[in-house]
């Protein structure tokens, strides 16, 4: 095989690659189809560039160099762009610098004074700047889903940007030996199709991977939280308190839970309309999560009743609950000028031997609850 061969094979997987991208495209959801687009840019645009560095001999070499390397910068700054905006990163027009340097650079040393080993350089630069910086947004957002693809994707770009380096110093040490990229005896110039088709092959299913496991967090999240507030749903609260519980009864750790209503709720959806309702819900839920230790799991059982699971006896369930009802009552709440005043009404109990399932304090904090409701409200009763 010639370098041409090897432009040509990777060109080809690049462009079949690309097709996928754009056929997959619509099955993606709103949110990653933005850093797709770049992804498939920037894959592209480097079959492109590789097209035009395998037919540089049959066009004049100020035009192809500089446009087959510009196509290729900026190829690599769209898969860039796309790591950026796949984390949420804000548009900034600097990450166009290392291609315009880049291609500037090029042009000069194609044009002005012809310099093969020169213009390796600055490439391997532009290149190994835009690798490193894609690896550093790979890196930044690792807390966010830390991934398998997340980190083979970063490994990728590392490798890549070492590769570069060995490149630009490999033409250095060789500068009067090896003048042609296409020159097939260097062992680099074989080596260079194959890393350059790394990226948009290896690493287009990396980033594919990484999509689908946004979207299986997403769906997740989706599945075990509450729209409204945030906060864990019922059905998180139910698997959760009943795992909590069996733990609690094999290791002999105390376990509680408060089941917290806001006190005369219908007033305030009567009075100020259901979305000022709604707000409520969310300013109640804040103040819980604030509020609540560590340790304990607040969540929405539904309507306007929260559950919180606390690891704690029932000297410190108590104590806890007092905690949070004093929470809400001191947390301001204002709809336009006005402030309103939000209380809550909390029945707690703690496990006993006899506690089987996690109904069964449901049901004893739901009537200290009742009992709470009855003694006046804005108040905690211990079952
Ligand atoms: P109490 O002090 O006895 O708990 O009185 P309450 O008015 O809080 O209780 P009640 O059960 O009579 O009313 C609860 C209200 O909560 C009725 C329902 O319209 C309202 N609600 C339930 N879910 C939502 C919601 O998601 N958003 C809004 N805005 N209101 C809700
Ligand atoms: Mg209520
Ligand atoms: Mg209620």
């Amino acid at each position: 095989m010639d370098p041409i061969t090897a432009f040509a094979i990777a060109t080809l997987m690049m462009m079949l690659n690309g097709a996928v991208l754009g056929l997959i495209h619509r099955d993606l959801p709103e949110s990653l189809r933005p850093a797709a687009t770049s992804w498939r840019f920037g894959t592209l645009l480097m079959a492109g560039g590789c097209v035009l560095l395998a037919v540089q001999h049959e066009l004049p070499a100020g035009f192809v160099l500089p446009a087959a390397n510009g196509m290729l910068f900026l190829g690599l700054t769209a898969y860039w762009r796309a790591l950026r905006q796949f984390d949420g990163w804000p548009d900034h027009p600097l990450i166009l610098l290392p291609f315009v340097l880049g291609t500037v650079g090029v042009a000069w040393f194609a044009i002005v004074d012809p310099r093969l080993d020169r213009r390796v350089l600055i490439s391997s630069i532009a290149w190994t700047i835009m690798f490193v910086s894609s690896a550093h947004i790979l890196y930044a957002g690792r807390r966010r889903d830390n991934a398998m693809s997340r980190r083979v994707l970063f490994v990728i770009f590392v490798t890549l940007a070492l590769f570069m380096l060995v490149r630009a110093g490999y033409f250095a040490l060789s500068a009067d030996r090896v003048t042609d990229i296409l020159d097939g005896r260097s062992w680099m110039n074989m080596a260079t199709p194959l890393m350059a088709s790394v990226l948009p092959v290896v690493g287009t299913t990396a980033f594919l991977l990484m999509c689908s496991e946004r979207i299986r967090r997403q769906w997740e999240h989706a599945a075990s939280t509450d729209a409204l507030t945030g906060l864990a749903n019922r059905r998180t609260l139910t698997r959760v308190g009943a795992e909590r519980l069996q733990r609690a009864r094999a290791q002999r750790d105390p376990f509680a839970l408060a089941i917290v209503d806001i006190d005369h709720f219908k007033s305030i959806n009567d009075r100020f309309g259901h979305d000022i309702g709604d707000l409520a819900l969310r300013h109640v839920a804040d103040a819980l999560a604030k509020a609540a230790a560590a340790s304990a799991l607040p969540g929405r059982q539904g309507g306007e009743e929260f559950v919180v699971l606390l690891a704690a006896d029932r000297d410190q369930a108590q104590q806890q609950a007092e905690h949070l009802r004093e929470a809400v009552r001191s947390a301001r709440f204002r709809s336009g000028e006005q402030e309103v005043a939000i209380t809550v009404s909390i029945g707690v109990t703690s496990t006993t031997a006899n506690d089987d399932c996690l109904d069964d304090l449901l049901r004893r904090a739901d009537q200290a609850l009742y009992a709470a409701k009855s003694g006046g409200r804005d108040c905690v009763v211990l079952a």
